[in-house]
């Protein structure tokens, strides 16, 4: 009810019920007896995938993503398909099912949880429901927990970042799910990982290729998939890491480290004649990247200004375009983080990356290390905030920045034990692996050129 003010009390209240609350809640629970209040102004858990394109996937495996607790789907590898041999990867229908009965059958189900959908944090611990005006104030004995920092943009809800002529065909991704009538063209503005699945998409639709331009302000470095597989093919993941040391340990310059990571196999890029300057952390398989390479009317005028009737007005010049002609709006600044702050800090935790794009598992150990330490500099010690990478030298820094962390982890032995049993952790079940000739090679490999290899990125990365 509109003017009155319900109290509450938790020890945490955590504000955002999407991949990143969803995980830190689900560890508290198993690590601890903590109560605790959720808000979120969406309708539902799930954050951004609740206005998520209906074609998406996961770019990883599920069976590192969501909450530890509860796998998502059934966690095998794919038996046919362009990925057969890979581990599955959900799409957003399943996605949103999982997070729907996560939060029912193991958050409000332990009776320790409270769930305010539709509800937006005004600051000092209050909340005000979107439905019925009614307002909210906690009590919060423990911590209040910001889930903002991680939360990315998406098309659907953040307008094109360039003008828009009343007469010109833009639309989102989601939009572009449902169109009633086929246009002339295809423009997808962007080259991150939206534009990609759009670009996906038309192709596996039937589109021709020449019928679908593409405009791409800078061309990116896509992590190869193949070696971010868990469970039986953990073997692969290590091998990754060997080949990613090795080559940080003879680069000579930026340039020449990246020549070397797509030497390994660890990068790819669509264009083989660009250099690419941006790497947010996205993955692919080959079979994408050769599709992706049937699309020759690629444009590099920079970012789009304005889309007029007629023509596209770009940074570097103008192309044309025609009323009939659909452009599809992929501008959205994704994960566009704020610079890094600590992660524990006095009455709140700001849940940040810091692994390399693992958020799940970042707030998952997050709430381990809430519970089993004592003092925030040691929590900080072992949570350093890591954050997403948008250029070549970030993703240096960040991976600098990941191994540290996991060099600190491994001095502990209950979070060794817990990284072992995790979901979340790519890595998880290497232990049981230990044995394996592939896996006894990679770590020999990975043992002898971490350390030189962690030098040069510090060089590097500066
Ligand atoms: C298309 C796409 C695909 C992706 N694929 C992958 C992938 O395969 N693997 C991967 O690891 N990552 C992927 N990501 C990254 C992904 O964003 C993160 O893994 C994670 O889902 C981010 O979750 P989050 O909880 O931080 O953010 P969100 O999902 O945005 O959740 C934050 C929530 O907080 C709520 N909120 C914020 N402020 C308030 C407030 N004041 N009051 C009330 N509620 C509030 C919002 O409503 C929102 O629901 C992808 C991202 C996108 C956009």
């Amino acid at each position: 009810m509109a003017g009155t003010t319900r109290k509450l009390s938790a020890d945490y209240l955590v504000v955002g019920a999407g991949a990143v609350g969803m995980a830190f809640v689900d560890s508290l629970l198993e690590e601890s007896e903590a109560t605790v209040v959720m808000v979120d102004r969406r309708h539902a858990a799930g954050g951004h995938w609740l206005g998520a394109y209906p074609f998406v996937r996961l770019h990883q495996p599920s069976r590192y993503y969501g909450v530890n607790s509860t796998p998502l789907g059934g966690e095998e590898r794919q038996v046919d398909g362009p990925e057969a041999g890979l581990y599955e990867r959900a799409g957003v229908a399943e996605i949103c099912a999982y997070y729907d009965r996560v939060m029912r059958e193991r958050l409000l189900a332990s009776g320790r949880v409270r769930f305010f959908p539709q509800c937006e944090h005004t600051g000092d611990r209050r909340f005000v429901s979107r439905l019925s005006g009614e307002t909210f104030e906690v009590e919060v004995r423990r911590r209040i927990v910001d889930t903002g920092f991680l939360a990315p943009a998406i098309p659907a809800e953040s307008p094109p970042r360039f003008e828009v002529d009343p007469a010109a065909w833009c639309v989102t991704p989601s939009q572009l799910a449902s169109l009633d009538r086929h246009p002339d063209g295809y423009v997808v503005i962007g080259a991150g990982k939206t534009a990609i699945d759009v670009c996906l998409w038309l192709l596996e639709g039937g589109v021709d290729p020449d019928a679908i331009r593409w405009i791409k302000p800078r061309e990116a470095w896509l992590l190869n998939r193949r070696f971010f597989q868990p469970g039986e093919l953990v073997g692969d993941l290590l091998e990754g890491l060997a080949r990613q040391m090795e080559a940080a340990a003879a680069a000579t310059s930026a340039e020449d480290l990246f020549v070397r990571l797509e030497a390994a196999e660890q990068l790819r890029r669509v264009d083989p004649e660009v250099r690419p300057t941006m790497l947010r952390g996205a993955t692919v398989s080959d079979w994408e990247i050769e599709r992706l390479r049937r699309i020759r009317g690629v444009h590099r005028l920079g970012h789009v200004r304005r889309l007029e009737r007629d023509r596209i007005v770009l940074e570097g010049g103008s192309v044309p375009t025609a009323p009939g002609e659909l452009h599809v709006h992929c501008t959205a600044g994704g994960l566009v983080q704020p610079p890094p702050v600590p992660i524990f800090d006095g009455d709140r935790i700001a849940l940040q990356p810091i692994r390399l794009g693992l958020a799940p598992f970042a707030a998952a150990i997050t709430a381990f290390v809430e519970i089993h330490r004592s003092d925030d500099r040691e929590r900080n010690r072992l949570c350093p905030p890591t954050p997403s990478p948008n250029t070549d030298l970030d993703w240096a820094r960040a991976t600098l920045n990941g191994m540290r962390a996991d060099h600190a982890w491994s001095q502990e032995p209950d979070i060794l034990g817990w990284l072992d049993r995790a979901r979340l952790n790519p890595g998880s079940g290497l232990a049981a692996r230990a044995g394996e000739p592939q896996v006894q090679d990679a770590m020999r490999r990975f043992v002898e050129h971490v350390r030189p290899g962690l030098g040069r990125l510090a060089e590097i990365a500066g």
